[in-house]
């Protein structure tokens, strides 16, 4: 991935893209000049008290007369609602802001943390969980407010004027908009004054600096994914790309990443919890690898934990899909894939892709896609794998099912050489080479106890040679 436009200035005119608050600059003004001066410094920057008409044309609310208006910014509407203090609330943080924005997305990260159980977004905006402050969520798809009210949270937030710390959660690639030409990739919200507009990655340069931490959530935001591909024409990245290895929040938090496509809704929202129980001084700053994953999620491999690896182990493999066996000859990547969604599940412990017959495509992984690509064929290296486990695999294959046989058995079915079962097609006792097998091994597997000399094995002398009654196939019960 090109990285040359890296903390590049946006570009901060229009003609291209959209976004939220969208509408046509006509004032084209490079980001960091007077006018952007002007939005922030508060020295003749947007008055908000005043309702009128919006260089859009439609008409501005004029909340500040009623704060609690749900229209207001959830900043001021946040203010005014009164502490209840009947809560129990564990932290010295009351609350804090999680500002959502979003670069080159197909907003699958929003959904996909919507459906999140532990913790689950409603419980962390009611703030019952005891110990984590209360999330007041300024987001670009699911809050109340619109437009200028909704922006109005991120002026805040710039100036300082939140009563409260913000988190920044970044879903999408970061677009390099110094090469967007005319126009822009990522358009959010306008100058309330000169109506110019103000690009995503406009917002992220001036609120990252004072973010209490910024979270990368999905696979676009952490390394570039799909946008970033071959081709790449926007000159897409990650979000710790953009910001540079020396990045650090307020609070001294390099970036930090929950890869996924779309990422596990849990692992968001338990990795967000766990750094507001650090920002609430009730927890250490929590474990992350290298790449700012949480470690204790990103760790393990796919295929450690998948339902199907005990298939591979025994050289057991799908050749199509629907079948249950392990789909790595089918191109599945689990086995170098570092995801838990094996053990995790999608919602609440169910679905994902394994359980669900799909392969592994990496999509964790900084690689994706490119480095996985194409998904529909079988990766070189699994051959290896896959054959060894065929060869070594089958021979222990083979020795549990010896095994299972003689497991399968009571010790009474072992004195009469057969089940009571009247289904019995594959309940007939060892016989055979199988037998001795077992005699063998069981012999082997007491020889710890004190050795069989005059002792009889697990099972002998049961039935009709040990006074347990004679045991006679299809009569119900031994006789006694
Ligand atoms: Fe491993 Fe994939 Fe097979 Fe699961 S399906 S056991 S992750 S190779």
């Amino acid at each position: 991935m090109a990285t040359d436009g890296r903390r590049t200035r946006a570009s901060t005119r229009s003609g291209g893209g959209g976004g939220r608050g969208g509408g046509t600059d006509t004032n084209a003004t490079p980001k960091g000049t007077s006018k952007t001066g002007e939005l922030v410094s508060g020295q003749g920057g947007p008055n908000f008290s005043q309702g009128g008409i919006m260089p859009g044309g439609g008409q501005m609310e004029n909340w500040r007369e009623n704060p609690q208006d749900p229209m207001a910014p959830i900043g001021v509407r946040s203010r005014a609602v009164e502490r209840d203090s009947s809560i129990l609330r564990l932290g010295p943080l009351e609350k804090i802001y999680l500002i959502w924005m979003v670069g080159g997305s197909c907003d699958g990260c929003t959904v996909a943390v919507s459906g999140a159980t532990h913790p689950r977004v409603e419980h962390l905006l009611s703030g019952i969980i005891p110990g984590l402050p209360r999330v007041e969520l300024i987001h670009t798809v699911v809050s109340v407010e619109v437009g200028p009210e909704w922006t109005h949270n991120l002026f805040m937030a710039e100036r300082g004027e939140l009563d409260a710390p913000y988190l920044i959660c970044w879903e999408g690639s970061i677009m390099d908009e110094s090469i967007a030409g005319e126009g822009y990739w990522m358009g959010l919200g306008e100058d309330p004054q000169t109506g110019r507009q103000i690009t995503s990655l406009e917002w992220l340069d001036r609120l990252s600096p004072g973010a209490a931490a910024v979270v990368a959530v999905g696979t676009c935001a952490s390394w570039g994914g799909i946008p970033a591909a071959k081709g790449n024409v926007t000159n897409s990245m990650g979000v710790m790309d953009y910001l540079g290895k020396d990045y650090r929040s307020a609070f001294g938090v390099p970036v930090v990443n929950v890869p996924g496509c779309s990422p596990i809704g849990d692992n968001v929202l338990e990795t967000a919890a766990a750094v507001c129980l650090f920002l609430n001084g009730l927890a250490p700053l929590p474990e992350f690898d290298d790449l700012g994953r949480p470690a204790w999620l990103f760790g393990e491999t796919v295929h450690r934990h998948c339902p199907r690896a005990g298939y591979y182990e025994e050289g057991v493999f799908a050749t199509e899909y629907g079948d249950k066996e392990c789909l790595v000859e089918l191109g599945c990547w689990g086995p170098v894939v570092q995801c838990n969604i094996a053990e995790r599940g999608m919602v609440d412990g169910h679905g994902g892709c394994m359980q669900m017959g799909g392969i592994c495509i990496g999509c964790t992984m900084p690689g994706f896609p490119d480095k996985f690509s194409p998904i529909t064929e079988i990766a070189p290296g699994s051959l290896i794998s896959s054959t060894t486990s065929r060869i070594v695999g089958g021979a222990i294959r083979r020795m549990r099912a010896v095994s299972a046989v003689d497991k399968n058995m009571t010790a009474r079915w072992d004195g009469a050489g057969e089940t009571s079962s009247g289904f019995g097609r594959s309940t007939t006792a060892p016989k055979g080479a199988t037998k001795m097998i077992h005699k063998f091994y069981s012999k082997y597997q007491h020889s710890h106890e004190g050795g069989h000399k005059g002792k009889k094995l697990y099972g002998e002398g049961h039935g009709n040679t040990a006074g347990m009654g004679t045991f006679e196939a299809g009569s119900g019960h031994g006789k006694h």
